[in-house]
């Protein structure tokens, strides 16, 4: 399992068909062979007759290898989904619906819409722990685009569309650790204090530029760095550095975000930073993959589980 395909020659090699994306997704699920979720059994068989599912040979329950994946009761191929993960996961800026329906073949724009859309679900709640040590924090304006605006700015474009961000990056030794992005309501001590109480942890050292509302944010110990707008990408700059890639790839892969979709967008770009160096994690993440195996814990092997 640990060695994931680095190109998508190796890829397409991995998972040419339909019996080997199932095979895969058998491994992740039964890592030690097959075990029955509902009797807690270890002796099953794989279906002939139905596509990718176990039969369990002590209480005759069929488990499907697509269960409490992203992919279950899916029409599409499973080849199908793992190319949309692979290529939405190691993008480095992501991918479109329309690229993806172009390169993947598929039927209808609507088709890679809802793929895209089911596959970044994935990314909405990604694993939360607070970031902590020392974090840059910082704030920014996002233009968006209204449903008038042309789609590549220009005249049609107003100067008052524009949405307040909040950034958060961790940095380990000088280079920078997992991000977060939010859009906030203002730049008001209330909402950055807030900002800064949902994602950093107690005891963890926020670096500013020195903005005003920044003191006395609850838990955290305050290091503010006073200067110039000039100066202030060498105080801080992860942060500057994240938003000026988030402002290019907003243009770049969507012309310009929806202010209705903005946070989802936010969650995809902060899903693809921290997943940067972990393309394997990401993969199985969007395909719901790490949620639908729960490591067995001595209840379970007691016990049936009663949610399967
Ligand atoms: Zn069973």
């Amino acid at each position: 399992m640990a060695d994931f395909p680095r190109s998508l020659i190796e890829f397409q090699r991995r998972f040419p068909d339909e019996a080997a994306c199932a095979a895969y997704l058998a491994a992740a699920r039964w890592p030690d062979g097959f075990r029955c979720p509902h009797c807690g059994h270890g002796k099953g068989w794989e279906l002939a007759t139905k596509a990718h599912t176990w039969e369990c040979a002590g209480c005759g329950k069929q488990t499907s290898v697509t269960a409490g994946t992203v992919m279950h009761g899916s029409k599409l191929a499973l080849t199908v989904w793992f190319w949309a993960a692979y290529l939405m996961a190691t993008h480095s800026n992501g991918i479109a619906a329309l690229q993806l329906q172009k390169q993947l073949g598929l039927g209808s724009y609507k088709a890679a819409w809802l793929l895209c859309a089911k596959l970044r679900r994935a990314m909405v709640a990604p694993d939360r722990a607070p970031l902590s040590g020392l974090v840059e924090i910082d704030e920014t304006v996002i233009p968006f685009r209204r449903k008038a605006d042309p789609p590549h700015g220009g005249r049609g474009r107003s100067t008052e569309a524009k949405m307040p961000v909040a950034a958060a990056v961790e940095v380990n030794n000088g280079r920078p650790g997992r991000l977060r992005l939010a859009r906030v309501a203002d730049f008001s001590a209330a909402s950055l204090h807030a900002f800064v109480k949902a994602n950093l942890e107690v005891g963890a050292t926020a670096k500013t530029d020195g903005w005003a509302a920044y003191p006395g944010a609850p838990g955290v110990r305050h290091e503010p760095h006073v200067v110039g707008t000039m100066a202030a990408h060498i105080v801080l700059p992860w942060t500057h550095r994240v938003f000026a890639n988030l402002k290019t790839w907003a243009l770049g892969v969507y012309h310009g975000l929806r202010q209705k979709h903005l946070q989802a967008y936010l969650d995809e770009f902060v899903f693809r930073f921290n997943r940067r160096r972990s393309r394997h994690a990401a993969f199985q993440t969007l395909l719901g993959i790490a949620v639908a195996v729960k490591p067995a814990n001595y209840n379970m092997l007691i016990q049936p589980d009663p949610t399967g």
